[in-house]
């Protein structure tokens, strides 16, 4: 999956550092990201040093006096977010490339970079202000957080909790496709958690929504950060209670049916959860 990296961790423990010349900067313009693609190493991200000279040639905007935020460390190197909206570089190797075609990434260490990144960069964004009394925050020199000046609320990061479901009939698994998206392949039943509600009603809720089926035994698989959506997905197998009759939300999906563990249609991508755990049961493999 797209955390499991060549080597090493990402390391998202949270220190006040400040930037060195050659530590990388992920900088974010809309939903993109400024990358140079390398024969060697794929894709690479710029260093602070260029950074800071592109930054003040075009008059990148900043949101703060601080031009950089350290956000975590990754493969043996800090990265660093540009904090505002990045603007253009003074090297051609470099382009924005769009956070939601992953495979422009060719190494998934560049990729769980740059999805991270960007959870971080959105919560950094929308919290620049206090919700409560609208006081410009501040940033903790501790942990991770924001705090206001004004009224001591304090702000940490959002996660938003989703599941994603192999709902089983025996040697068949329900898979279905989205509607009125640009990914057509097939995926799983999945969505978020509600307020008040456990994993494992979610699990029943979204089944019920999307498909119109029962289901019981459910059990736990594995987990994956999503930051591309702010979200940890959180990755469940359960059975078919009662009837196979398949009641579609058409306003979600475009289509859901039964198939064969022997016939499965997908292939893993080492990236999704989703696509694991569809090979996962291909191979016989689920938690029973
Ligand atoms: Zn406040």
């Amino acid at each position: 999956m797209l955390q499991e990296l060549e080597f090493g961790r990402l390391e998202n423990e949270f220190y006040d550092k400040k930037a060195t010349a050659e530590d990388f900067v992920v900088c974010i313009r809309n939903n993109q990201v400024l990358v140079k693609r390398t024969k060697e190493n794929g894709i690479e991200y710029p260093t602070y040093d260029l950074v800071k000279l592109w930054a003040e040639k075009n008059q990148w905007s900043g949101w703060k006096t601080s031009d950089v935020q350290y956000v975590f460390r990754m493969q043996d190197k800090d990265y660093y977010l540009w904090m505002g909206e990045a603007g253009e570089s003074e090297d051609e190797s470099f382009a924005y490339e769009e956070i939601r075609q992953m495979s422009v990434f060719e190494t998934k260490a560049a990729c769980f970079a740059a999805c991270t990144a960007m959870h971080l960069y959105v919560w950094y964004r929308n919290n620049q202000f206090c919700g409560r009394c609208q006081t410009p925050t501040v940033h903790d020199t501790k942990e991770r957080m924001l705090r206001c000046p004004n009224c001591g609320n304090l702000i940490f990061p959002r996660i938003s909790p989703a599941v994603i479901i192999g709902v089983t009939n025996g040697d068949k698994i329900l898979m279905s496709k989205y509607a009125g998206r640009a990914y057509t392949r097939y995926a799983l039943i999945a969505g978020f958690t509600e307020i008040g509600e456990t994993l494992e009603e979610t699990v029943k809720r979204e089944v019920m929504e999307e498909v119109g089926l029962h289901v019981k035994n459910i059990r736990y698989y594995k987990s994956q950060p999503w930051g591309r959506d702010g979200g940890v997905l959180m990755g469940f197998f359960c059975d078919l209670d009662g009837s196979d009759e398949i009641h579609l939300d058409e306003k979600e999906l475009a289509l859901a049916e039964w198939h064969e563990r022997s016939a499965m249609p997908t292939e893993d991508d080492g990236i999704s959860l989703t696509r694991e755990m569809m090979r996962v049961f291909e191979e016989g493999r689920e938690p029973k």
